[in-house]
């Protein structure tokens, strides 16, 4: 898969870019990203890519010229299909929106500064919106980095084991387990007998549990579309909290 990022501060995706899970799936070749500088696109002496709105107000408005140069001088190189503006009004990206997204074969990324861009780029230059959160940053490139970093997780080989990938938060619809590691206790708090215990069944059914009852607790919305064995836990651990309940009453 390839993905094109476009942003006027390169140096902020460096890091992310380079270390970790990421950088290695770029260095196997999992991925390919290509980071290009908007400014690079503008053609007047000063690289002047912002100007002020129309109709007066605060901040600066990024120009549609150097924005509609850029995305067009990657042709060849990625099919535009996809041209995504990273955008507070956009889409909220979830796991759904991640799976389609790793489903393409390339995409491109813009990443936008100040009070955001001209509407022209919206109408005639992306196919997307996407935003990841309802709160206000002062640019795109994190909003990318979010973006590149989830899609990368989906893509065959990035996770060494895919089965840490398959019982992730989302991936099934739900929250994930708790997890532990040694030592076996800690301040009092010791790790559930059934994980130390080595019956693989078990501890699948354990986890899927704990999943259910973790989700139910913190995002009941999340609990649809379930099977009959997760309706069957989800019943027993209505009757253990009935059961600790008349414990403690008095
Ligand atoms: N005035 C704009 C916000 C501009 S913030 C508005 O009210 O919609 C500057 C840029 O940061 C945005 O254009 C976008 O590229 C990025 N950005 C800020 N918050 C974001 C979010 N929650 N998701 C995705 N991108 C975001």
């Amino acid at each position: 898969m390839r993905i094109d990022i476009l942003t006027l501060f390169p140096e902020i995706l460096e890091g992310a870019l380079t270390a970790s899970l990421l950088g290695k799936a770029i260095d196997k070749g999992l991925l390919e990203v290509g980071v290009a500088n908007i400014r690079d696109f503008a053609d007047d002496r000063h690289r002047t890519v912002d100007d002020e709105p129309y109709g007066g107000g605060a901040g600066m408005v990024m120009q549609c010229a150097p924005l509609y140069a850029a995305v067009e001088s990657l042709r060849g190189r990625n099919s535009l299909e996809r041209v995504i503006l990273l955008s507070p009004r956009g889409r909220r990206l979830d796991q759904q929106v991640v799976r389609e997204l790793a489903a393409q074969p390339d995409l491109v990324l813009l990443c936008a500064r100040y009070e955001g861009v001209d509407e022209r780029v919206s109408e005639g230059l992306v196919t997307d919106e996407i935003s990841i959160g309802d709160y206000v940053l002062s640019g795109g490139e994190l909003p990318a980095l979010v973006l590149v970093e989830a899609v990368s997780r989906m893509l065959p080989g990035v996770i060494g084991d895919w089965e840490s990938v398959e019982t992730d938060s989302f991936f099934s619809g739900i929250l994930g387990p708790p997890q532990y590691t040694r030592p076996p206790e800690f301040r009092g708090m010791a790790v559930p007998p059934v994980l130390r215990e080595g019956n693989h069944a078990a501890i699948a059914r354990w986890r899927r549990k704990q999943a259910l009852r973790v989700t139910r607790a913190r995002r009941p919305d999340l609990l649809i579309d379930m099977t009959e064995e997760d309706k069957k836990l989800l019943a027993e651990l209505e009757r253990e909290a009935r059961a600790t309940e008349k414990e403690n009453e008095p």
